[in-house]
């Protein structure tokens, strides 16, 4: 039976407008990086994209190198956008990004305009498009000028390739500067994607004023510590868990005695809430409103709805923020 989106998926999710831009997000976003490779199964990945969409998710992200093997997510996004999603397209926005590792030799690394550049039409025939939505730069490169970068990224959307453009874990000085040369270019940067959870709080020491001063919408990723910040791993490392699989990027010596007991003392703050811990998490990320989107994967749809149940309740007491971060310190 051909896929058919359901007529209330927008009724039940926020928009949050990125920025200055003229673009809105879901305050929940779905991200590739994981489960969407050619190690993992075609129809658990469409199960995951379609209940994302019923459930108002527009936004999906990508980057040429999520897989394994790199290259590999695109790939099967690109055969279920037109196997499932053909007639939807204008309905999406749709990332991708480059930055870090994709092919050998000098041209498939970093920042270089010849790497963006043909990165994104490698991307583009992976995933079938035309153009996607926002295009990154994945990190910042030490070698390259910035300007070179920059004008990469403004040469893309000139040629019509990408609609916006974005930075991802650039330190607040970079974003700065990258966020000024965008701007003279005409071409202004309006997204910065940079790691954030409770475990990670660098952001709030200059990056998100830096962004909320200049318009730029901020999308944080891994803001469930790539599974951590849930109860999965509170009675032990199950089996089907990203931390048990040789391919993840959450290794089992990084799920200490000391963060078990940390998020026990977590999850009994999410649960006087009334919320699950990865309910907490997500919802504490959206309490400020210089995030547009907090981007978090799935390893199964019902993982997904449970994670969207967290736009229940992101207001936090003082007395709640307190207890947060006093456990976080120790
Ligand atoms: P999360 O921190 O949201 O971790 C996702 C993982 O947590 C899932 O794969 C699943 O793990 C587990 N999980 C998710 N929801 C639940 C739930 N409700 N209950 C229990 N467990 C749950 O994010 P990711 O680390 O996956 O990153 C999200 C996205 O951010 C990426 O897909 C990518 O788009 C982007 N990203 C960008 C980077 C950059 O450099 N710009 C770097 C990394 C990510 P399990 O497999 O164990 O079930």
């Amino acid at each position: 039976m051909p896929y058919t989106p359901s007529s209330s998926r927008y009724t039940q999710m926020q928009y949050r407008r990125c920025g200055n831009s003229g673009l809105k997000l879901p305050a929940i976003s779905l991200g590739l990086w994981h489960n969407f490779g050619h190690v993992d199964q075609l129809e658990n990945c469409s199960n995951i994209l379609k209940l994302a969409f019923d459930s108002g998710i527009t936004h999906f992200d990508l980057a040429n190198n999520y897989g394994p093997p790199p290259g590999s997510a695109e790939e099967n996004f690109g055969k279920l956008l037109k196997r499932d999603f053909a007639g939807y397209r204008d309905e999406m926005i749709i990332s991708s990004k480059a930055g870090y590792t994709m092919w050998d030799g000098p041209y498939g690394d970093w920042g270089s305009k010849k790497y963006l550049v043909s990165s994104l039409d490698q991307s583009l025939k992976r995933m079938e498009l035309d153009y996607v939505d926002i295009f990154y730069h994945h990190r910042p490169d030490p070698e390259t000028p910035l300007e070179e970068t920059m004008t990469a990224l403004d040469l893309i959307v000139r040629q019509g390739k990408a609609l916006y453009v974005g930075i991802s874990n650039y330190k607040p000085e970079e974003a700065a500067r990258a966020i000024q040369i965008l701007k003279e270019l005409g071409t202004p940067c309006i997204i910065h994607q940079p790691k954030y959870s409770m475990y990670e709080r660098w952001i709030e020491d200059g990056l998100l004023d830096l962004l909320g001063n200049e318009g730029v919408g901020c999308i944080p990723f891994s803001p469930l510590a790539q599974g951590m910040l849930t109860d999965k791993y509170l009675k032990g490392i199950p089996e089907d868990s990203r931390a048990a699989k040789s391919h993840g990027f959450l290794q089992r010596d990084q799920i200490t005695d000391e963060k078990l007991a940390q998020l026990n003392k977590l999850n009994a703050i999410a649960q006087e809430r009334g919320q699950k811990l990865a309910h907490m998490a997500l919802s504490w990320i959206l309490r400020d409103e210089r995030i547009t989107s907090v981007l978090v994967g799935a390893s199964k749809p019902e993982q997904l709805a449970d994670s969207l149940k967290c736009l229940e309740n992101t207001n936090f007491t003082k007395d709640e923020l307190n207890r947060i971060y006093l456990i976080l310190s120790n």
